[in-house]
């Protein structure tokens, strides 16, 4: 009987990066590999963490004397209720190997090496060195599964728990291992778990504080030197099969992310017993997964206009978050205005914009905006979201390609999707790159799409080079000045002032939503553009448009900021005493708009200023992993030109010492 091993890896382009999605091996008898093969794509194409874009299915005939069974370890849970607990019962469990306590620490403080490596640590236990030959590639446990029967299920689940015992018990029946120490590396999941021969696999469900990246797993060595490329040998290429895994952990120590658990959900209700499907039964997973990895999100109410003061939980705080950028929100002409509209107007607009629902102010603010921001004409959406999605989904049409910045705000990464085009990313404002790229799709139809100011990190899309790039190889430019109107250019009209550039892109794409006060998103460019997107873009077409209250507001708005255009002067002299008080109390914060960043690195450290300075009444955003890069954890501001000169020293006062104190 042939006998085969089945590997798939699943990964997508994100962030300008292949994020892994899902991974999975298999040892199967030749009849279960189709079926195999099928139900791991599957789980690739309709994964929680999304679809993958790239998978790889590896299938290699194992001869049968090639095949060791060995035994699962038998498992245990330890309920750690402190991450000094969890750290505790690992050191205990080194102490049945021979290890001291004072090294087993050593040995667990080396998880904040192990956080980078793609495999594990193979340390040698009495004197620490490492053997493993690549340190960035670490050692690769491979090439097992669980027995099981001919009736195991194509549609089985993937079984974290079982795949974790598997590992364990391949890895303590190599050659010289003595223990594997394994902690999450993810900071929202803190659980891990030591396996010895003694005592087994013993799972810890706390072993680090929430917030903390480090982790990964480590192999502890005990032999010769010259059997050490055996022990390796065996990880990496010795097919396993391990008997008697069990399903799932005894009852008593099912962790509390278990509520994915079917039997669980029927204790809840909501699974019927005997019900042989629950059709809601994936999109509880997918919910239960993202609470397990600390994902899910919820609203925090804030009980007043979102001004420079705002009152949250009754408390009064000074607002470093808000997109307000000029403070407009509650000023009372925009107030009046909207006000006005609906009285004469009402309160909605009754039909899309291509059947009954376009009123005299819908065509006078595309005109007021089109004048604003130097070009022949404008087009009005119902929100900044809905024009990219409508303006890229109409531009990419079939054979085209889309040039795309890496860190490009989501609703351009919808809009790719949506088109016909196929999409290109490059890395993030790397004009080399983009050259190679447009170089490679020469001759092709072709759009460069870029955030003005990028939203995470308040830096400014570098649109000269890009105009140049665009000239050299034919193709058009597309701007979104979500974060750019009202912020940058001396009369706040965005980059094409802040750069000074004689040429327009082809495409400003803008939101009312942000500095102007209202709602609704925006692109100004020549005549043929605006007609073609009038006449193309579905989230124009197919939705009622705007309310002639935001639309007045809007108006009045952009009003306000061209007969005051100190407004923006004031945001930007606003950014440079904040940037400047925080640099004289030694915080590094630099930047040209209302957003500044302040890179903390260590994803708990932001999780914990930001929480502090909550108490101090400051409202200030943390943001991490996954919305940025692991290890570039900041504290991100935004600022408005209503902040006075003292609430902005104050703030990066406290601030700083907050960091420090926390340090
Ligand atoms: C906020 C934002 C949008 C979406 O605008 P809304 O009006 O909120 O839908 C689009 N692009 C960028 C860069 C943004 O920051």
């Amino acid at each position: 009987m042939s006998i085969y091993s089945l590997k798939m890896r699943a990964s997508r382009h994100e962030n300008g990066t292949q994020e892994h999605v899902s991974g999975a091996e298999k040892i199967l008898r030749a009849s279960e590999l189709t079926a195999q093969m099928d139900a791991l794509l599957q789980r690739a194409l309709h994964h929680a963490k999304g679809k993958a874009d790239f998978i790889n299915l590896k299938i290699e005939e194992i001869q049968p004397d090639d095949l060791q069974y060995i035994d699962a370890l038998p498992v245990s849970t330890y309920e750690a209720t402190t991450a000094d607990e969890g750290r505790k019962a690992m050191a205990e469990g080194l102490t049945e190997v021979g290890i001291s306590p004072e090294k087993a620490e050593k040995i667990m403080s080396m998880f904040k090496d192990t956080y980078s490596m793609r495999g594990a640590m193979l340390l040698d236990a009495d004197i620490l060195e490492r053997l493993e030959p690549d340190h960035a590639r670490g050692i690769r446990a491979t090439y097992m599964d669980a027995e099981h029967s001919a009736s195991r299920s194509a549609s089985d689940c993937k079984n974290h728990f079982q795949e974790a015992i598997v590992l364990a018990s391949k890895v303590i029946s190599a050659p010289h291992i003595i223990a594997e120490l394994c902690m999450s590396d993810d900071p929202d999941y803190v659980t891990g778990y030591i396996a010895t021969r003694s005592k087994g696999y013993m799972r810890i469900t706390k072993l680090k504080p929430m917030g903390c990246p480090d982790g990964g797993r480590i192999f502890l060595y005990r032999g010769p030197r010259e059997e050490v490329a055996e022990c390796i040998r065996y990880l990496q290429q010795q097919h396993v099969l391990v008997r008697n895994v069990p399903e799932k952990p005894v009852l008593s120590s099912i962790p509390s992310y278990a509520t994915s658990h079917p039997e669980e959900n029927i204790k809840k209700g909501t699974l019927k017993e005997n019900s042989p499907k629950n059709p809601w039964q994936v999109y509880a997973d997918i919910l239960a997964e993202k609470k397990n990895r600390h994902l899910y999100r919820t609203t925090t109410e804030i009980s007043s206009a979102q001004a420079a003061h705002v009152t949250c939980n009754s408390q009064e705080q000074l607002m470093l978050a808000s997109n307000d950028y000029l403070g407009l929100i509650d000023h009372p002409d925009v107030i009046a205005a909207a006000q006005n509209a609906a009285a004469i107007y009402g309160t909605g607009s009754g039909g899309s914009r291509l059947t009954t629902g376009t009123l005299p102010l819908h065509n006078q603010l595309e005109r007021d905006l089109a004048h604003f921001k130097g070009t022949e004409a404008a087009i009005i959406f119902n929100t900044g979201y809905m024009a990219n999605v409508g303006i890229i989904s109409a531009m990419g049409i079939k054979d085209s390609i889309i040039f795309s910045d890496e860190k490009n705000h989501a609703s351009i990464i919808d809009g790719c999707r949506l088109s016909h085009a196929k999409t290109v990313i490059y890395a993030h404002n790397d004009m080399a790159d983009l050259e190679a790229k447009l170089q490679e799709y020469a001759d092709c139809q072709g759009l460069i799409v870029t955030d003005a100011v990028f939203s995470m990190d308040g830096d400014i899309a570098n649109l000269p080079r890009i105009m140049e790039l665009a000239k050299t190889y034919h193709v058009l430019t597309m701007v979104d000045e979500a974060h750019s109107t009202g912020v940058l250019g001396r009369t706040g009209r965005g980059i094409t002032e802040h750069f000074g550039l004689a040429e327009m892109p082809d495409i400003l794409m803008g939101t009312m939503s942000k500095a102007l006060a209202a709602e609704g998103g925006y692109a100004c460019g020549s005549q043929l553009l605006i007609d073609y997107l009038r006449n193309t873009a579905r989230s124009y077409i197919f939705s009622t448009s705007l309310a002639p209250a935001v639309l007045a507001a809007a108006k009045q708005a952009l009003q306000l900021l061209t007969e005051q255009p100190e407004m923006a002067q004031a945001l930007q002299q606003n950014t440079r005493i904040f940037c400047q008080e925080l640099q004289t109390h030694g915080i590094e914060a630099d930047s040209e708009t209302a957003i500044v960043p302040i890179i903390l690195h260590d994803e708990e450290l932001a999780l914990k200023a930001a929480a502090a300075l909550r108490q101090k009444n400051i409202y200030i955003s943390a943001i991490r992993y996954p919305t940025v890069a692991k290890n570039h954890a900041m504290l991100r501001a935004a600022l408005m030109a209503t902040h006075t000169e003292d609430e902005l020293r104050h703030a990066a006062k406290t601030i700083a010492a907050t960091i420090k104190e926390l340090k």
